[in-house]
């Protein structure tokens, strides 16, 4: 197919889910305010309609993309990238002589959560692959598991693990210096434009055209690599999902709480994702028999109570693995393997409801895009837009002029760049206009999203 063609495909599908964010944001506003029990009744009935056409918008959008012809295409496609990077990533990792090898050192241990920790990693690696260095991971005395990343996921090389160089020195310095040290991610000046959003260049065509957010492909696949489960994990992972019967179709809900809720996130009821999850169930063309629901939480009283609260739902949640996770017993082996646990089953699910302000989440949303051609829309956020935390700025650009017609709206003009503080999924997106200065509301669908295309090394002779 051609670019536009697969951008516009998904440009509709995108309007579609706004323009039912913003009809159902305003009806909502408008149900509260009446009382009058006849209105009432006939707004619900307004409410069930549009849903209705919603539905068949959506269906028969998702019907194009099965039916096209493409399917065979967007598959291989998906698999000839994957393989070609991940074996850039083999190459990288395997210098043919370690001894004299070009070195990137890297500490495991940022002082914050798995997910933080493993985003700081991949930020590692991005340095490793833009600058053609092997990246040696320090993790022993690791806050999770004191014998470091081998106890749970393999090395990250066969035959170059070893930070002896004959020089070294602190990032940037310079080529000559064989081994250099990476500091962590908040306190690194200059910044490297190989973090994200850039993308590399040589792929940027390609993926733009398979993928519908390449940022978070291009990171799914360094996280494929780095996540490599050891035998002692893959083994915990057959055996949990034997045990749990995991089995497709299936949401994943992920409900992030204990101290994260009013330091960097605010508090949502369970009622709030559920919603989102039925909204998922009832948009297929066919509501499966079973509405199978995979339940990860650091707080076991979610996992108490939505089972008492949902019993029209299968919930797949392990207590135990909450209970470690929980603040006060995070740190140890046990919530290491919940944590692994938890993040590998999310990511397999058909559909993901989480905020996006937990790193848990957008680690699972990036290794989903591992398992399917393109799961760019497989999830439903209940504050933030996808970012990656300590990314270069990225501005959206308008496609669409905007008049301001409320208290509160801003001015767009066709490309102008917008600084997008967030989505509030109603319709409405905030953000600074860059060209005005000014700060307010616009609709969502009226911006892009631009691919940042950078030049990294091109691994040639590796081509296939
Ligand atoms: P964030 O704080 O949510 O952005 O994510 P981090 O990964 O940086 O820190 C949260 C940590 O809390 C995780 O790494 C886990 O150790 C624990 N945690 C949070 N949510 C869950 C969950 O759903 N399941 C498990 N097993 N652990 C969780």
């Amino acid at each position: 197919p051609s670019l536009q063609y697969e951008e516009t495909r998904r440009k509709i599908r995108n309007d579609v889910q706004e323009m039912w964010y913003f009809i159902n944001g305003e009806l909502n506003k408008i149900k509260k305010s009446l009382d009058k029990y006849n209105t009432y009744n006939d707004l619900s009935a307004t409410f069930n309609l549009v849903n209705e056409y919603k539905k068949s918008l959506i269906t028969n959008i998702d019907k194009i993309y099965q039916i096209d012809g493409y399917t065979k295409w967007r598959e291989k496609e998906a698999n000839d990238l994957s393989s070609l990077v991940q074996q850039r990533f083999r190459s990288l990792q395997n210098p043919i002589n370690c001894n004299t090898a070009k070195k990137l050192i890297c500490n495991i241990n940022k002082g914050c959560g798995f997910g933080c920790q493993i985003h700081h990693l991949v930020y590692c690696f991005l340095v490793a692959y833009g600058t053609e260095r092997t990246l040696i991971l320090k993790s022993k005395g690791w806050r999770y598991q004191k014998e470091g990343w081998e106890s749970v996921f393999l090395p990250l090389s066969d035959t170059c693990l070893s930070p002896n160089g004959k020089t070294h020195a602190n990032w940037p310095s310079d080529e000559s210096k064989q081994v250099i040290i990476l500091p962590i991610v908040d306190n690194i000046y200059p910044k490297p434009i190989y973090q994200p959003p850039s993308v590399p260049a040589d792929l940027a065509q390609r993926l733009s055209k398979m993928h519908g957010y390449p940022l978070v492909w291009w990171v799914g696949q360094v996280l494929k690599y780095l996540m490599r489960p050891n035998n002692n994990t893959k083994e915990l992972l057959d055996n949990k999902r034997q045990k749990i019967k995991f089995s497709n179709p299936i949401v994943g809900v992920h409900i992030r709480r204990t101290d994260k809720v009013g330091t960097e996130a605010a508090f949502h009821d369970i009622e709030e994702y559920m919603i989102r999850v039925h909204q998922y169930f009832e948009s297929l063309e066919k509501t499966p028999k079973i509405k199978r629901i995979f339940l990860a939480s650091d707080d076991p009283k979610v996992i108490t109570a939505a089972k008492q609260r949902y019993v029209e739902y299968e919930i797949i949640a392990d207590i135990d693995i909450a209970q470690t996770a929980s603040v006060s017993r995070r740190y140890s082996n046990l919530s290491l393997q919940g944590i692994i646990i938890d993040i590998y089953f999310l990511s397999r699910c058909d559909y993901l409801v989480c905020t996006f302000s937990s790193q848990v989440c957008r680690v699972a949303y990036e290794l989903m895009q591992t398992h399917f051609p393109d799961a760019y829309n497989r999830f439903s956020s209940l504050d933030d837009i996808y970012y990656y935390g300590g990314q270069n700025p990225h501005p959206q650009i308008v496609t669409i002029n905007h008049v301001p017609k409320r208290e509160g709206e801003i001015e767009l003009k066709i490309n102008d760049e917008i600084e997008v503080y967030g989505n509030h999924w109603d319709g409405y997106s905030k953000g600074r206009n860059l060209r005005t200065g000014m700060i307010g509301l616009f609709p969502s669908f009226k911006i892009k999203n631009p691919v940042k295309a950078v030049v990294f090394p091109k691994y040639q002779h590796l081509r296939i």
